[in-house]
């Protein structure tokens, strides 16, 4: 049993590996996020578009071993048209899934369940965990800087506007 749920977790991981979903590239990102996994070598590069506070694109360029290349495929899958609540959530449930934590059973997560079968080798944990930590992290900053406002009064909507995408 448990070797069959292997081999379909394999084949999963290894269908994003060959053909990582989020390759396309995007001129202009409202959040721009990079991460590394020194003990791998493992790196990556995100970027986001935004429509009315849910991701409407984004471009994940990983260089890595298959885990984090296919773990980074399966985030550019699931987050499309997500709120950054929605992301936060399942970045949660793939935290606790890697740790070998008990998670509610769910048919939205698709395959990114194929991640289970990475606990079995705690080294590439953090390779798995790289897309979700970096995303999280860039849509922190994007948070961090909206609720800061503008540093300095502007006169017009238009500089407005600028002085937040200028950042
Ligand atoms: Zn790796």
């Amino acid at each position: 049993m448990n070797d069959i749920l292997d081999e379909m977790y394999r084949d999963i991981i290894l269908d994003h590996y060959r053909s990582p979903r989020g390759k396309k590239l995007i001129d202009h990102a409202d959040i721009s996020s990079t991460g590394q996994n020194p003990s791998c070598g493992d790196e990556i590069a995100m970027q986001v578009t935004l429509d009315d506070g849910t991701v409407k694109d984004i471009h994940v360029g990983c260089t890595g071993c298959a885990i984090s290349v296919a773990s980074g495929s399966m985030l550019a899958e699931f987050v499309k048209g997500k709120s950054f609540e929605e992301v936060k959530k399942v970045a949660e449930v793939v935290k606790k899934m890697l740790k070998g934590e008990e998670i509610p059973d769910s048919d939205e997560l698709g395959d990114i369940d194929a991640l289970k079968g990475v606990r079995q080798f705690p080294v590439r944990i953090k390779c798995a965990l790289l897309a979700w930590m970096t995303l999280i992290e860039g849509i922190q900053n994007f948070e961090k800087q909206k609720k800061a406002g503008p540093e300095t009064v502007t006169t017009t909507e238009e500089d407005e506007q600028n002085a937040a995408t200028d950042q």
